[in-house]
């Protein structure tokens, strides 16, 4: 088994190492390509208008190889997949994110975005979040978060045929030590107050986006974030394919009525 880890919170993050630790003797090659800073939510977003430098991160535990890129989670995998890997992965690993990665929150993540661009080029891929942002001093414990992707990446690569074709696996552990997991939809997230106006030293107006996550369906337990909220691991399958099938058919109706369609 090859596989490509990557994340957005940047090549020193500890969920990153912790993922590479619990790996090690399980993959027969082990490659990282992480962006060189923290780069949560930049989403999908990649690097075309200026050239990305890359370095080579060296590991003293001899088996595994790895990247720094001055780009995005996605350009990560771009690159890794067109021109740094020797072979091509069986998996791509994004991930483990500290903080959450729940419901709509997944179209802002470049956890889960990096994901999304190893499923875009044909590899399978996961996306792994502790949902705990972890005291604002100290150490965060990602290790059960990491047994548990050390559990479940022999049993993706077993069934992978049975999984549809697009399709990744957005998962959510909480903190402490869950033991249990549901299989979720995406939830939605919306954020109070979201942005705060102030004012800086030269007397100018500055912005700051952060507000206060809400639910409207955050109670429903078939949700990511009911699950969470509940203590349960969550795995959503999730898809690039944003199509919304019912929808096209609505639209047909409304062209059918259209003298020039
Ligand atoms: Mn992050």
């Amino acid at each position: 088994m090859r596989v490509l880890l990557t994340n957005d919170d940047g090549i020193f993050a500890a969920g990153l190492d912790a993922l590479r630790t619990a790996l090690a003797d399980l993959a027969e090659a082990l490659y990282v390509i992480a962006p060189d800073r923290e780069r949560s939510a930049t989403g999908h977003s990649i690097t075309v208008h200026r050239p990305i430098r890359v370095r080579e991160a060296c590991y003293n535990d001899g088996h595994c190889r790895g990247w720094i890129v001055d780009g995005t989670p996605a350009d990560c995998v771009k690159l890794g997949l067109e021109s740094l890997l020797p072979e091509t992965p069986d998996l791509v690993i994004a991930g483990i994110n500290l903080g959450p990665n729940l419901g709509t929150d997944v179209l802002y993540s470049g956890t889960v975005s990096a994901a999304m661009e190893g499923l875009i080029n044909g590899v399978p891929a996961i996306a792994v979040s502790l949902a705990d942002h972890g005291p604002v001093s100290g150490e965060v414990s990602f290790a059960h978060a990491a047994r548990f992707v050390r559990r479940l990446v022999p049993l993706l690569l077993r069934h992978r045929e049975t999984l549809p074709a697009g399709t990744l696996l957005n998962i959510n552990v909480p903190a402490g030590s869950p033991v249990e997991c549901r299989i979720t939809r995406l939830g939605h997230l919306r954020y109070a107050n979201a942005v705060t106006r102030r004012t800086d030293p030269r007397g100018r107006d500055y912005y700051w986006m952060a507000g206060k996550p809400f639910s409207p369906d955050g109670h429903d337990p078939d949700t990511d974030i009911g699950a969470v909220r509940n203590g349960y691991i969550s795995i959503t399958p999730v898809q690039f394919d944003l199509t919304n099938y019912t929808a096209m058919e609505t639209l047909k109706t409304w062209l059918v009525n259209r003298s020039n369609c």
